[in-house]
This record gives structure tokens, sequence and C-alpha cells, in this order.
């Protein structure tokens, strides 16, 4: 690409090309030009044009004058003469002079024009007083020469001699110039019958004074019988000159707007375009296009900067990072709209928050971070607050968590800094209250254990140390075990059977958790297709699964296969998914497969029914099979009444749309009843058993279908 300067400079070359050109086409070859234009408009001769315009342009009137004597110089000649004179300066007077007549001194005569000549040279007084303005003839003035011979086909006044011949007074009156010819130059003319130009600066003190004198001999049978002289005038040359300056500056603007203004216009507009571009590019490279504050590639060049700062201050300062409270819910919930908005409010808020020269910035998705030329501990805005979604609906609940890490104290550097801060972060997002935390060197270490567990949890997949264990699921109205769900559970070699409470935070790695969906699918299929072939009334197995297993390709198919290849029969799995799971960005794609294995026969349930945002508005959406009370609201349902009318809620609306309603969570035999009166169909909890290992599912069966584990009513 060629840059911008050299673009400009063959842009200002150009110009000025055009320039000079115009004032050399506006000079010497514009009589060309006009002559050659008419030549060809009227398809004669170019030559033959010259010949005949030539002497009308000068305003020769040759051919009279001739008297078939004087023999008009050839068409080329004329055509540079005519560009000789013209390029020196506007035509003052023109003149036929007897060679043999010339003078060598600074007097000046007229002949009369024809017709009206007397024949009488008269002395010229007047040019005889001005002459002193004359330098070169001066000396010569005491040997004035002879006109010998009157030239009467001259009708142009022109210059004789300072002896015996006189122009009339009448010539002189009206202005005409008068100039002597030199001797020298007439001969010099004559002899070598080529025209010549002389510079002369003796002009009478009313006229300009500096001409150019243009002689052309006129050749009769080869004998020069009269000079052509053209007086130039060239005082008015500057005039002249500016005149062509300005038409010409005229004409290279023309020139330049109709050749180059389209190019230029175009090359000026692409050029701001592409400033405009640029100033985008570097604005969009450095900003979050949605909130307009600083984005994380812009924190990362400023931040080190202004900690440099810092440090050489002996200065510290504070890195906040803030996270948006559920904001995947807000997402969900909201819409997207929404999510934008609340972006956008907490960008708004920090920023006014915080000092102009604090670096607040969007590091990407709900998290940002602000950096503060101090050390504190105070966040200076409130961290909740709540935004009217749109017009109608409810608002928006939004609260910040944030972590911080401080400069020196906590770390040295950015990237120590930034980890540090996250480590605080994740400390506040995982405790209860949330709020503002400060790093503490022992988050580090927890840090490092969540990645040796997630290092740990992955060698256990391998080693097929993760396995299901079983939890039965019964009716409330016979006491029998209808089905289980299947719980994961890490049979550490060390430690022992571990529950997910111990690694759940392994399963925020997608890559874990697909795994995890594997192992336990194929495990529970075994296991299930084991317990069929020795008769085991298990009813169905409910496996949980994720966002991350329903996406995986090919994950309905192989619980599909799983079914259809053994002996298992339609309906002997079933589907466990939270509504946090399913009605997320990806609700058409995960209610599709959830669809397409409710039609290959497994049935589907909502898990913890009650504590997602959508119970209500997407139920209806799911394929119908059961919906999971959440064990928060059966844990209090016979001491407190809320929990037993949002229970009581919840049985209505799953009924209402025909779902098999299942209590999760029931430990004492006061909740199975109450339970079963608030018409739940299924009961799961410890109040019938813990989860147990698939070896003893039969006898678990047998344990509670025979021993009476029923309800007290
Ligand atoms: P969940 O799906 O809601 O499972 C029910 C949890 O409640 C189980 O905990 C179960 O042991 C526990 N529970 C059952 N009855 C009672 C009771 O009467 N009292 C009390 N206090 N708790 C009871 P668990 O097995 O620790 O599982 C915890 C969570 O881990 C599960 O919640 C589920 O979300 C997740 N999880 C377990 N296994 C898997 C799995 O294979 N895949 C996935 N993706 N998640 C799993
Ligand atoms: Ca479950
Ligand atoms: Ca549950």
């Amino acid at each position: 690409m060629m840059s911008n300067k050299i673009k400009l400079t063959m842009l200002l070359l150009a110009a000025v090309a055009i320039f000079v050109g115009t004032l050399h086409f506006g000079t010497s070859t514009a009589l060309h030009w006009l002559l050659k234009n008419e030549a060809k408009s009227t398809g004669t001769d170019w030559a033959r044009h010259i010949e005949a315009r030539l002497p009308e342009l000068l305003g020769i009137d040759v051919a009279s004058g001739s008297n078939g004597k004087i023999q008009v110089p050839t068409a080329k000649n004329f055509g540079s003469l005519a560009s000789d004179i013209l390029a020196v300066g506007n035509i003052y007077q023109i003149d036929f002079i007897n060679p043999n007549c010339y003078c060598d001194a600074s007097i000046g005569t007229y002949l009369n024009p024809p017709g009206k000549s007397d024949g009488q040279p008269i002395k010229n007084e007047q040019n005889i007083s001005r002459r002193g303005r004359s330098h070169e003839f001066d000396h010569q003035a005491s040997k004035a020469g002879v006109l010998h011979e009157q030239p009467s086909q001259a009708h142009f006044t022109h210059v004789a001699s300072n002896h015996g011949y006189h122009a009339p007074m009448a010539a002189s009156e009206a202005g005409d110039l008068k100039l002597p010819i030199d001797r020298g130059i007439a001969e010099s003319i004559v002899a070598s019958k080529k025209h010549d130009i002389v510079i002369r600066t003796d002009a009478p003190a009313n006229q300009p004074s500096v001409f150019a004198e243009v002689f052309y001999p006129v050749i009769s049978e080869g004998e020069t019988v009269y000079l052509l002289r053209v007086l130039v005038d060239l005082q008015n040359q500057a005039v002249r000159y500016r005149n062509l300056l300005y038409s010409g500056t005229l004409g290279v603007l023309l020139l330049v707007i109709l050749s180059f203004g389209y190019p230029a216009k175009k090359y000026l507009t692409t050029s701001k375009r592409q400033k405009e571009t640029d100033r985008r590019a570097h604005f969009l490279a450095n900003h979050d296009v949605l909130t307009g504050i600083s984005n994380r590639n812009s924190f990362q060049e400023t931040a080190p900067v202004r900690l440099d700062r810092s440090r050489n201050d002996d200065g510290s300062a504070t890195l906040f990072l803030v996270d948006i409270d559920n904001f995947k819910e807000i997402n969900d919930y909201h819409g997207h709209h929404a999510g934008d908005l609340v972006l956008k409010e907490v960008a708004t808020r920090l920023k006014s928050a915080f000092g102009s020269d604090d670096i607040v910035a969007r590091l990407g998705g709900d998290e940002f971070a602000v950096l503060v030329d101090r050390e504190t501990v105070d966040f200076g805005t409130g961290r909740s607050f709540e935004l009217p979604a749109s017009e109608g609906s409810q608002n928006i609940a939004v609260s910040l968590c944030v972590g911080l890490a401080r400069f020196p104290r906590d770390a040295d550097n950015l990237p120590d800094l930034l980890r540090n801060a996250d480590l605080a972060l994740y400390d506040a997002k995982k405790s209860a209250s949330r709020g503002v935390r400060v790093y503490d060197p022992a988050m580090g270490s927890d840090f490092e254990n969540r990645l040796q567990l997630v290092r740990d949890f992955r060698t256990a997949l391998e080693r097929s140390e993760i396995v299901p264990y079983y939890q039965p699921l019964v009716s409330a109205k016979t006491g029998h075990v209808e089905s289980f769900e299947a719980l994961a559970r890490w049979n550490h070699p060390e430690r022992g059977i571990l529950s997910p409470a111990v690694f759940h935070e392994a399963l925020e790695d997608r890559d874990i958790c697909e795994q995890l969906g594997r192992v336990m699918l194929k495990k529970a299929l075994t296991d299930m297709a084991g317990w069929k072939s020795a008769g085991v009334p298990f009813g169905s197995v409910a496996i949980n699964v994720t966002e991350a297993d329903l996406t995986r390709p090919g994950f309905a198919l192989e619980a599909i296969n799983g079914l259809s290849g053994g002996k298992l029969a339609r309906g002997d799995l079933a589907i466990e998914v939270t509504e946090g799971c399913i009605f997320g960005s990806n609700k058409d794609v995960l209610l599709a497969k959830l669809q397409e294995l409710r039609n290959a026969g497994c049935n589907i349930g909502l898990d913890d029914f009650g504590t997602g945002y959508s119970s209500i508005t997407h139920i209806k959406e799911l394929p119908r099979t059961s919906v999971k009370i959440d064990k928060s609201f059966i844990k209090g349902v016979v001491e407190d009444s809320v929990d037993q009318a949002i229970v009581q809620a919840l049985v209505d609306l799953g009924r209402s749309v025909g779902f098999k309603l299942i209590a999760e969570g029931v430990e004492t035999v006061e909740q199975l009843d109450l339970v079963h009166d608030l018409g739940c169909n299924l009961v799961q909890g410890y109040y019938y058993s813990k989860p147990v290992a698939g070896a003893e599912v039969p006898g678990l069966i047998a344990r509670i279908n025979n021993t009476g584990l029923k309800r007290a009513s």
C-alpha cells in the first residue's frame, strides 16, 4: 500500500506539472494551437492556413502591402515567429522597415500610412527630446544615418531615419511608439535573412519602457526588401504575467478539479474514511463495544504502566475484580437485552464511583476490573441495586461480588495482582455472604487445592474410581420402590467413598463434567442390565445430566442404544435435568435433545423444582414426566407454614400440567405423611435410604418393600 505522503507528493507534482504546462501552453503554443485547430476545423492545410491567417492575426496586411514584390515569410517561419513574439509579450506595434533606410541614431521618424503620405520625412522633435532615455544609441546620435528610400508600401508607422524623412506629427500625437533601429541589427538581419529578437530599454517616457523588437526579413527575389518589426511590450509583461498567473492558476485549478478533482476527492474521502476507520479500529481495540469502557486489551496495556508509576513514586495501588452475581440467570430469565442493560449500568456505576484517573475496564463476560492508585479496601460504590428490566416486567435485582488485591503488599506485578484478586473474588463468590473479599495468602492454597482436585478427579475417572450409587424413590401411596436415582461417588483409594460435595468444584470443568456423564451412563446401564437379568424389580434409574452431556454428540443415541441393545426396556432409563441447565441460551437445542430421548422412551424429570427462575414460565415446554420438589422446601415443610405453602403451590402447579410429583430429602415420617397429604406421588430421602452401591440395590428393594417403612398415617 502506498503511503499517504507518497500519494500526496504525487498529487502535488502532477499539479505543478499542469501549472507549468499551462504557463507554457498559455504563451508560446497558444497561437499554434489556435491556428492548428482552425486549420483542422476548416480542413485546410496547416501551413497554408498560417500563411493566410498570421498576417491578419498580427495585424499586417501583407498582401496589400506587398505589391507583388514582398515575399511573405514561409508559413513555417511565420509560425515560429509568431510563437516567438507571443512568447515574449504583447504586440504593441508592427512596422515594415526599408532595410536601406534604417537609422543608426536614436531619432525616430514616421512615415505616412499609404495614401496619406506626403512623401516628406518630418523631423520628430518630440522623439528627439525624449531620447535621453536611450543609453544604447546616445553615443551614436551624432552620426545619424540617412533614410534613402521611403517605404511607401508600408501603411504602418515605422521607424525611418533621423535625417530627411519625418513621420507626420499626427502619428506621433496619437502616441505611437517610435524607436530607432540599430544599424548593426538591421544589417545582420538583412545579411542572415533570419529573424532576431532584441530587447531594448530605450522607449520614450510615456510609453512602456521595456520592449522587445522582433525583426523578420521580408524577402523578395532573394533580397531582403523589408524588415518586419514587431514591437513587443515587455513592461506590461509584469501585468501580463500576473494575469497569466491568475489565469494559469485558474486553469490549473480547473484542470486539477476536472482531472484530479474526482480522484483527489476520492483520495481525500478515502483517507478521511481510512482515518475514521483507523480511529474506530483503535477505539474498538481498546474499548468494550457494549459499555464503552476500556476492554481487557486496554487494561493489559495501561495497568502495568500505572503500576510502574506507583512503583517509581513509592506509592501503592489496589485492584478490584468485580463479578455480577447470577449473571447467567439474569440473562436467561430476563433476556439478553436485560443482561446488556445490567452490564452497562454496572460500567456506569463503576465509572462514576471511581476517579477519572482510575482504570475501569470490562475484562469480559460479567467481569470488571478497577485499578486505583492508592491502597484501599473501600469499594466505593453500592454493591446491590435494582434495575427496571423493561416496561411492565419486574425489576432486575443486581448484586456484585468483589475481590481485591493491593499493590505492592499482595503482589508487585500485574499478573500476580490479577491472580490474587481473582482468588479473593472466587472466595467471595463461594461464601454465603458474598460481598467484598480482600486477598489473603491462604486463598492461594485453596486455589492450588482446586487445581489439584481437578487433576485428581480426572485420574479417578480414568481409573474407574467414580461409581454410581443409587437412592430409591418410593411410592408415597404404597411404600414400594418405584425407581432409583444414580448419584456419583468417588471411591477414593485412601479417603473412602466421597460424595459430590467433595468434588463438585471439579465438575465446573466442562470436560470433566462430560466425562463423568459418560461414565455414569455406562455404569448405570451395566448395573441395570445386571439387575434385569437377576430379576431385581428396580423400576427405572434416573441419571443426572447437564448441558455438557446433552450437547455431547451422540449422547442421546448412546443412551437409547444402551437401552435397545441390551435387555433393557423402554422407560428403564430416566434423565434428570435442572431448570438452570435447560432454560439457558441453548434452550432450543437442549429441549430438542430431551424430546429425542423422550421419544425413545426415556423419562424426563425436572430436578430441584422451585429453586430456579423459570418454573412457571417454562415448565410446560418440557417433555411431560416428573418434577422433583427440591429438598430445601421439604426440610422445613412440617414446621414452616411458608415452606408448606410453597410445596403445596409447587404440587398444584406440577399437577395442573400433568407431571408426577416427587418430594426429595424426606428424612422423617412426619415429612413423609405431610408430602403425601400435600399430593406428592413419590418420595426420595434418607427416611428410606441414603444412596447405596449398586450391589446393595437388590437387598435395599427387598428391605423397603417388605419391612414396612410406611407412612405413619
Ligand atoms: P441432586 O441431583 O439434587 O441429588 C440429590 C442429593 O440429595 C444427593 O446428594 C442425595 O444424596 C441428597 N439427598 C437425598 N436424600 C436426602 C435427605 O433425605 N437428606 C439430605 N440432606 N440429602 C439427601 P449427593 O449425592 O451428594 O449429590 C449432590 C448433587 O451432586 C446432586 O444433587 C447432583 O446435582 C450432583 N450429582 C450427583 N451425582 C451426579 C452425576 O452423576 N452427575 C451430575 N452431573 N451431577 C451429579
Ligand atoms: Ca438429581
Ligand atoms: Ca435435587
